[in-house]
């Protein structure tokens, strides 16, 4: 019989997005679904439309009582091609106007909010019968918790961390206000430095852990990394490690792109979409070397990096483009640079169709992070024939080879490594990039290679099907 998957997340791409779990939580139960019965669970949030999407009420409405208070929640199931989805809502956790909060500040009631969507999932898991339950990052931590401590619960649960720097820590005062007995507040629960942490109650509870990519899965055990969690994640290694993610090649394919206007299957199909860019942008020069920035402006990307490079590209023969959005401070200093600068050009927000001719009319994608889980844009940069161009970290050191090793028939992207988070090191990749760029006839061959190879979720999927198969262990 084929076995019952529920995937919880707190964004899925297309109902909502802010980062790289969306696209995860849209693209990896699809590459399950010839093997498991896999239902996607996430909260209505307000921006969803809920005329399109929330129209076959499962007929539940219950309520939650978590402490002293009642909460309403109403579940509604969809079909979107081929693919089931189950909303959860409740006005405290869906009815604001983001997801989690400010770039600068999450919302103060984070705690209760998500506490609230996993009760609601276990009124689900009451009601059918799941073999396993997926969990991602601290939104659904808690349920791993709940699981554990329900003799009437039994699925196999595994956690995913997309990101160790955002834990859901609170107030110690949340675990009356959500219902947990303080008999977890321990160091092997949920206490954290005095504090709750929720995504403690996920590494504890959980039958097996797994971070994005293999190299993040050994950094996040070591202080640098492991933002407070490294011991604990040590600890509990055994049940620990990293799966590299794919991207959705039917949503990121030049060849089919409709963003585009003209999608392309090898480097000489760019042109027409830079020049469309370049121009729309208010640039100037097509056959002058594109780079481009897409991604939160957050201190993990590597912003201070890039700002305090940027007057050194812009001098070069060039044209920058930037989009993302994050702290009010980044932002300033970017307005800043790229009102200095003609050949920089700065969109602020979020917007899906220009981050896609973005990739298209790009010839360098710049991606200096200081840490990164797994990254996204680096994979779909090699599949629309972009050099990323990055720092030596955490998946990017397992999806990127370095271009000076270049073989024909290896089955790796290529792109510019640089090993120390320095402006200098930076600078010297992105030079580099400018050489690469002059031979032309090298520069392609590499672009057409990285075109070709595969970042699909075909092999992940496979290995988190065989974790999904694994006996439940207990670890300790
Ligand atoms: P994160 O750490 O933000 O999750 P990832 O590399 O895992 O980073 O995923 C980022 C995803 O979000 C990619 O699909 C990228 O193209 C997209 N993205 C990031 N910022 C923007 C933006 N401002 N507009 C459009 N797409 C964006």
């Amino acid at each position: 019989m084929v076995k019952k998957v529920l995937f919880a997340a707190s964004e899925v791409y297309p109902f909502a997005k802010t980062g790289g779990l969306a696209d995860v939580a849209h693209a990896l139960p699809r590459a399950l679904k010839n093997l498991y019965d896999v239902t996607v669970v996430m909260p209505l949030y307000s921006s969803i439309d809920r005329d399109k999407y929330a129209i076959a009420s499962l007929g539940e409405s219950f309520t939650v009582s978590m402490g002293r208070e009642e909460y309403p929640i109403d579940l509604y199931g969809c079909t979107v091609e081929g693919y089931e989805y189950c909303f959860v809502y409740s006005p405290i956790l869906c009815d604001r106007e983001f997801l989690y909060g400010t770039p600068e500040e999450g919302y103060e009631d984070n705690g209760v909010r998500f506490a609230l969507f996993s009760y609601a999932i276990t009124a689900l898991l009451h009601k059918n019968r799941y073999d396993i339950v997926h969990l991602n990052d601290w939104q659904c931590a808690l349920l791993a918790l709940l699981i554990h401590k329900d003799p009437m619960l039994s699925p196999k649960v595994i956690y995913t961390i997309h990101n160790l720097a955002y834990q859901g820590v609170f107030d110690s005062t949340l675990l009356e206000s959500i219902g947990i007995d303080r008999e977890y507040f321990t160091m092997g629960s949920l206490e954290f430095y005095g504090k709750v942490n929720f995504m403690k109650a996920g590494i504890a509870y959980a039958h097996e852990i797994t971070t994005v990519s293999p190299t993040y899965a050994k950094e996040i055990m070591t202080p640098a990394f492991g933002c407070g969690l490294e011991g604990f994640l040590h600890f509990h290694r055994a049940k620990l490690r990293g799966i590299i993610n794919g991207i959705d090649v039917d949503h990121f394919s030049p060849t089919t792109d409709s963003a585009l206007v003209a999608p392309y299957s090898d480097t000489k199909g760019k042109k027409p979409n830079k020049s469309d860019l370049i121009k729309r942008l208010g640039l100037k020069g097509i056959t002058k070397p594109l780079f481009v920035f897409i991604g939160r402006f957050t201190s993990q990307k590597g912003i201070d990096l890039l700002i305090e490079t940027l007057p050194k590209i812009a001098v070069l023969e060039c044209n920058i483009a930037l989009i993302g959005e994050g702290e009010a401070s980044y932002h300033e200093a970017l307005k800043s640079l790229a009102s200095h600068h003609k050949n920089i050009h700065l969109t602020f927000g979020y917007d899906e169709s220009l981050s896609h001719q973005m990739y298209a009319a790009a010839d360098f994608l710049l991606m200096p992070s200081l840490f990164e889980p797994c990254g996204l844009n680096q994979m779909i940069a090699f599949s629309y024939g972009v050099i990323p161009i990055v720092h030596r970290v955490g998946g990017l050191t397992d999806t990127v080879k370095r271009v000076e090793t270049y073989q024909e028939d290896s089955c790796s992207g290529y792109g510019l490594i640089f090993s120390s988070p320095t402006s200098r090191s930076f600078f010297s990749a992105i030079k580099k990039g400018c050489e690469l760029y002059g031979d032309k006839k090298h520069f392609e061959r590499i672009l057409n290679h990285n075109m070709r190879c595969d970042f699909s979720w075909g092999e992940s999927a496979i290995a988190y099907g065989a974790l999904y198969e694994k006996e439940k262990e207990i670890y300790e």
